[in-house]
C-alpha cells in the first residue's frame, strides 16, 4: 500500500467519524422530544377508540328511545280501543257478547301492562347507556386535554431544536454525498450499520478492558479484540470492522481528535 492510499483511507476514516459525530448530535437533539410523539400517538389511538364506542352507544340510545316511543304509541291506541270496548259493553244484549267483550278488554289491559313493563325495562336500559355515554365523554375530554398538553410541550421543544436539526441534517447531507461520491460501498456499509445498530452507532472507538492489561475491546459490543487487530487500528490507515457486531473501529484518541476539530 502506498502512502497516498494510506492518506486516502485515513481521510475516509475521518469522514466516517465526522458523520457519526453529526448523527450523534442529531440523535441528541431529537432525544429531547423524548417519547412525547409516541405518547401523543398512543393517546390519539385511545381517542379514536373512544369516539367509536361513543358513536355505538349513541346509536343504542337512539334505538332504545325509538322502541320506547313505538310502545307508547301502541299503548295509546290500545287505550283508545279499550275505551271503545267499554262503551260497547254498555250496549250489549247477550251474556256471550258481554263475555267476549270482557275477555277482549282483559287481553287489551294485559298487552298495555306488558308494554308498560317493556317501557320500564327499556328506560332502564337507555339510562345505563346514557350513563356510559356520559362517562365516556368525560374520559374523552380528559384524553383531549392530555393530548393538548403534550402537543404544547412538544411544540416548545421543536421550536428550540428545529434550527439545530435543520443545520445538522444539512451537514449530514453534504458529508454523505461527499462520502458516497468517494466510496459508495463504504458509505452503504456505514448507512446499513447506522440504521440497524442500537443507538445508530456505526463507528465506535475501542475501549481498554479492565481485566486485561493493554488489551482493548470493541466500544459497541465489548468483544475483546486480538492484539494484532488493535495494533492495526492504531495505525489509522485501514478500514477495520468489528467481526462480532460489524461496527467500524477506530482508536479513542483519533475519534476524540476528529470530534473536537468539528465546529
Ligand atoms: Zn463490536
Amino acid at each position: 500500500m502506498t502512502t497516498t492510499d494510506n492518506a486516502l483511507i485515513r481521510e475516509r476514516l475521518v469522514e466516517l467519524i465526522q458523520l457519526q459525530v453529526l448523527y450523534d448530535r442529531l440523535y441528541a437533539v431529537r432525544a429531547r422530544q423524548g417519547d412525547l410523539p409516541q405518547q401523543i400517538e398512543d393517546l390519539r389511538d385511545k381517542v379514536s377508540t373512544l369516539q367509536h364506542a361513543l358513536a355505538e352507544v349513541g346509536e343504542l340510545i337512539r334505538q332504545t328511545e325509538t322502541e320506547i316511543g313505538a310502545l307508547h304509541v301502541s299503548n295509546d291506541s290500545l287505550r283508545d280501543h279499550e275505551q271503545k270496548l267499554r262503551k260497547k259493553l254498555e250496549a250489549v244484549r247477550t251474556n256471550q257478547e258481554y263475555f267476549d267483550i270482557e275477555t277482549e278488554i282483559k287481553e287489551t289491559r294485559l298487552t298495555i301492562e306488558k308494554n308498560l313493563q317493556d317501557i320500564r325495562r327499556l328506560q332502564h336500559k337507555a339510562e345505563s347507556f346514557r350513563q356510559k355515554y356520559r362517562e365516556d365523554e368525560v374520559k374523552l375530554r380528559e384524553l383531549q386535554t392530555r393530548i393538548a398538553e403534550r402537543e404544547q410541550r412538544l411544540e416548545a421543544i421543536k421550536q428550540h431544536t428545529a434550527e439545530q436539526e435543520v443545520q445538522l441534517l444539512e451537514q449530514i447531507k453534504a458529508l454523505s454525498q461527499h462520502l458516497q461520491a468517494q466510496d459508495p460501498r463504504l458509505f452503504q456499509l456505514f448507512e446499513r450499520r447506522r440504521r440497524s445498530l442500537r443507538g445508530g452507532k456505526a463507528v465506535v472507538h475501542v475501549i481498554p478492558t479492565e481485566r486485561l492489561e493493554g488489551r482493548y475491546a470493541c466500544g459497541g459490543c465489548y468483544t475483546l479484540l486480538p492484539r494484532e487487530l488493535h495494533r492495526e487500528i492504531t495505525q489509522r490507515d485501514k478500514i477495520i470492522i468489528c467481526e462480532s457486531c460489524g461496527r467500524f473501529l477506530v482508536d479513542e484518541a483519533f475519534y476524540m481528535e476528529v470530534a473536537k476539530s468539528m465546529p
